[in-house]
């Protein structure tokens, strides 16, 4: 069975842009993990970017919560959620 283009780009966007592991992906668009390997595979798709994957611990310093940025960006002022507060006033 052919896989549907969609399925097979969002594969490749969940792994290349947002760096998810392969179990992670399968979660998402509710498919096992070894059929994304097999897509992935399939469509020469690399494993996941981990240069992307949003892993990396911030503080926040204005409300204390802990948030997540991609390992190769960095931090902002704040977490994006008073960012968005900060903006709206
Ligand atoms: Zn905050």
């Amino acid at each position: 069975m052919k896989t549907s283009p969609i399925i097979v780009e969002e594969i490749r966007r969940l792994s290349q842009e947002e760096g998810l592991k392969d179990s992670e992906i399968a979660k998402i668009i509710q498919y096992n993990r070894v059929s994304v390997q097999k897509i992935r595979k399939n469509n020469n798709i690399p494993s996941y970017n981990i240069n992307v994957r949003k892993d990396k611990k911030e503080i926040c310093p204005n409300c204390k919560k802990e948030y997540y940025i991609r390992r190769n960006e960095k931090p902002g002022i704040c977490c994006p959620e008073c960012e968005l507060k900060l903006n709206g006033e």
